[in-house]
């Protein structure tokens, strides 16, 4: 029977409760255990799929093609596992369930409450993951803060599993922020009380506490934590802000926390190996010559909206002893003339996916300045649309070849709709979803990057490449070199005369590991850490 782990959060959101949670993922595996791990997200939505990128950030998209919140992305990279459905649950996916049953019928009689009828379709989800994966523990996030009213029915549910699995099976971890007040130069340890009585007031009393804090805590914070809430002193483990993401897992492990999960939950475990990990945090510490690369897209605001892109381009720097220097273009503002500036330093553009026709024109100039000077580019989804937009239009010599997406009426529907996918009407759900097959063209430049032909990659996507405009653009260069088995789906494509202009139909972005780049994002960067821009050219040979 699986063990699980409670994961709450206090005081504030977005302290990083996600990676807190991918961290002791990896202490487990670093101890031979094996785990898995669920998201709860309370908000109504079935799936982030319909959701901005500034509501939500990324959706990350799992193998079997869920649309689910990016932590599941962070729990991918940091346990090394692919994740499914399964491990994303919604308050909108709850209720769907639920008042679907009751509309069958399977409740005659009763009246649907959200106690137990909400709480056991809830613990079912748990209880599916536990079976499925046969983890010895599971790892459960609740998203959003502790008082929130949509968090209550899971809360409630999180309780209830204390009395249905046995106390010696659950563990309750509190993550919270302990806020530094400038005019006292102090941390304050008042909102962790606030919010530890908040969780105590629906019957659950952590057993570990976990602090953020931008400072060092001071002894005595842990004392009053440890007092105040009730919970063993080496059990109030801090985590300061660090530099970066991977160095989470070890600063856990001095502080003792994987022992004390094993402890708790009377776990076998063996000695942890995280040797693999420390030489990570050390390599990606040390500081390396940068390459810089422009990711040209329309929510850089939001630097969370392409979270899997940018960690995809650390790993891959990582390989090549590079950091990236990652340049964020704002895609509208490309559309300004004299805006070639924004790239005169890029040694490689990246243009990710993204959906509607905001900036499309800043992206479609990054991609003829890529084919222009030669600098590598790849394109992700959205970036392939554009690279063939742009390669369209330039041997055309016309503006109009587009995607149906922005020109309903282009007579050049160079991207365009399946046929099937004109039929639907339902937004969510409705894209070509999750792994797909990929045949790659011996010799090409993607197949030469996997080393190997038949490769699966995570699609989400509604448009594509239009057939009728395959030999028009192979003629003047463009290379097929990953397509469908098929032969009907165009799902990587590349520039013959160019050093590396290479862009795929899915996103190989979530399947990108610290210790394994995804082997396009390698390649991209192999090529762009060799490009030289105007400035940055190695000295003259000196003859006197
Ligand atoms: N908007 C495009 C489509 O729906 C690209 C999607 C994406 O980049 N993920 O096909």
């Amino acid at each position: 029977m699986s063990k699980y782990i409670f994961v709450t959060g206090g005081v504030v959101s977005s302290v990083g409760k996600g990676i807190t949670v991918a961290s002791m993922g990896t202490l487990l595996k670093s101890r031979q255990i094996t785990v898995s791990v669920q998201k709860l997200d309370p908000y109504l939505n079935v799936d982030p799929g319909t959701m901005s990128p500034y509501q939500h950030g990324e959706v990350f998209v799992t193998q079997d093609g869920a649309e689910t919140d990016l932590d599941l992305g962070n729990y991918e990279r940091f346990i090394d596992a692919n994740l499914t459905a399964d491990s994303n649950v919604t308050s909108g996916q709850i209720y769907s369930a639920v008042i679907a049953k009751e509309r069958r019928g399977d409740f005659l009689g009763g009246t649907i409450q959200v106690v137990p009828h909400v709480t056991t379709e809830i613990k079912q989800r748990f209880e599916k993951l536990a079976q499925k994966s046969q983890a010895e523990v599971i790892i459960i996030e609740v998203g959003g803060t502790v008082g929130d009213i949509e968090g209550q029915p899971f809360l409630e549910a999180i309780r209830q599993m204390r009395n249905d699995v046995g106390r010696d099976n659950v563990l309750y971890v509190h993550v919270t922020l302990l806020p530094y007040l400038n005019s006292t130069q102090e941390l304050k340890t008042k909102p962790t009380q606030h919010s530890v009585n908040e969780l105590r007031r629906i019957g659950i009393q952590p057993d570990v506490i976990i602090c953020r804090s931008d400072y060092p805590i001071p002894e005595e914070a842990k004392n009053k934590i440890s007092l105040f809430c009730d919970v063993d002193r080496e059990a109030v483990i801090p985590l300061p802000t660090v530099s970066t993401i991977y160095e989470v897992p070890l600063i856990l492990e001095e502080e003792g926390l994987g022992q004390l999960i094993v402890d708790k939950l009377s776990l076998k475990a063996h000695q942890p190996d995280l040797s693999q990990w420390q030489e990570l945090v050390s390599r990606l510490k040390a500081p390396h010559e940068p390459v810089n690369i422009a990711l040209v897209g329309k929510y850089v605001e939001l630097k969370d909206a392409y979270f899997s892109v940018r960690e995809a381009l650390r790993h891959a720097g990582l390989y090549h002893n590079r950091d990236i220097n990652l340049l964020w273009v704002r895609s509208e503002d490309l559309e300004r003339d004299g805006s070639d500036a924004l790239l005169d330093s890029a040694q490689g553009i990246i243009v990710p996916g993204g959906f509607g026709i905001r900036g499309i024109n800043g992206m479609l100039k990054a991609a003829s300045y890529a084919r222009d000077n030669e600098i590598p580019y790849l394109g992700l989804c959205l970036g392939m649309h554009v690279m063939v937009i742009e390669f369209a239009r330039y041997i055309l010599g016309s503006t109009e070849p587009n995607s149906t997406e922005f020109d309903t009426s282009t007579p050049y529907p160079v991207i365009d709709l399946l046929p099937e996918q004109k039929e639907m009407e339902n937004k969510g759900g409705t894209m070509r979803l999750g792994n797909y097959p990929c045949q790659l063209v011996d010799g090409s430049r993607a197949a030469n990057a996997y080393g190997q032909s038949l490769v699966y990659e995570r699609h989400r996507h509604r448009l594509e490449f239009n057939n009728q405009f395959r030999s028009l653009l192979e003629k003047a260069g463009m290379v097929y070199s990953g397509l469908s088995p098929d032969g009907r789906l165009v799902e990587v494509c590349e520039l013959a005369n160019h050093p590396w202009m290479v862009s795929c139909q899915f996103h190989p972005e979530f399947g990108s590991r610290p210790t394994r780049p995804h082997p396009l994002f390698r390649d991209f960067i192999g090529v762009a850490k060799d490009i030289l821009r105007e400035g940055a050219q190695p000295p003259l040979p000196f003859s006197p």
